[in-house]
């Protein structure tokens, strides 16, 4: 998770990373790394990448240090370097090096043979239209270098309203996400819902189709469908009849454990709507 100036503990927004700092510690009596391990930390930080002992926690901002010690970020470096390269677009010649460091060295110099300098060079060929403005409040932003271009903001107040932007953004894909997710299961209920009912009606039919006919179906009460076909045929015409000699409402009260199971639950509060 990244470091927003939200606090995580109680949800306060705060504009600087001084502040929030300010307001774990004397407002929640929290230490930065606590709250940091609490929040911010992710699988197997703090961690030397290396040699797996534990690393210096640095602050809120920056989190751990990647290496317990200078010797195990060399040991690390040298056995992941990666070769670079990259064309020059003003004479066509790939620059190469053994890993990023040397590569850079290699093509700045190199650019000194056709009088540029990296950031001239960036500009003509590496930039983008939207490049080097504030995406916040347009002003110019700072250039890095050529591999990395301009900073996305003019100022730390800039680089904090954009972070609280984006999180504002994604409060409000999750909001929709979840308001899609409550609409899909309330129509799955409704279908549900109109099966019972359109379930129920069919019995309705069969009930009043027996009574018109003066009742000439068999009726076993003690059978799921036949009981539910038999309520039902009560409740359309109101009237009581006998099975085997017994009462409906003696067997109703004889069977009710047979109708109260949980799979004919939906289908009898429905029934009785
Ligand atoms: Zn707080
Ligand atoms: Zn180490
Ligand atoms: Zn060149
Ligand atoms: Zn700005
Ligand atoms: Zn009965």
């Amino acid at each position: 998770m990244k470091l927003t100036y939200k606090c995580k503990e109680c949800g306060l927004d705060i504009l600087t990373n001084n502040g929030l700092v300010s307001h774990i510690v004397n407002y929640h009596k929290i230490k930065p790394e606590e709250y940091y391990e609490k929040y911010i930390a992710q699988e197997g930080e703090g961690k030397c990448l290396y040699c797996g002992n534990k690393t210096t926690f640095i602050d809120l901002k920056h989190g751990y240090k990647k290496y317990c010690s200078f010797t195990c970020r060399n040991k690390w470096i040298g056995e992941h370097d990666e070769k670079m390269s990259m064309k020059c677009e003003e004479c066509g010649f790939t620059i190469e090096g053994p890993n990023k460091n040397s590569f850079s060295q290699k093509f700045v110099y190199h650019l000194k043979t056709h009088g540029l300098t990296q950031k001239e060079y960036y500009d003509k060929y590496l930039k983008k239209p939207e490049e080097g403005k504030c995406v916040v409040c347009g002003k110019p932003t700072s250039y890095y270098n050529f591999l990395q271009g301009y900073a996305k903001n003019c100022s730390g107040i800039c680089a904090a309203q954009a972070v609280k932007a984006k999180e504002i953004a994604e409060e409000r894909k999750f909001q929709e996400e979840q308001r899609i997710i409550k609409q899909t299961k309330e129509e799955e209920y409704k279908n549900y819902v109109q099966e019972l009912k359109d379930r129920v009606h069919q019995f309705d039919w069969e009930g009043e189709r027996n009574s018109w006919l003066g009742g000439t179906k068999p009726r076993f009460i003690n059978t799921k469908d036949n009981l539910i076909t038999d309520n039902s045929m009560s409740y359309i015409d109101g009237q009581e009849y006998s099975a085997e000699g017994q009462c409906v409402t003696e067997h109703y009260k004889e069977h009710s454990n047979i109708v109260e199971t949980e799979e004919f639950k939906d289908f009898n509060n429905i029934f009785w709507l």
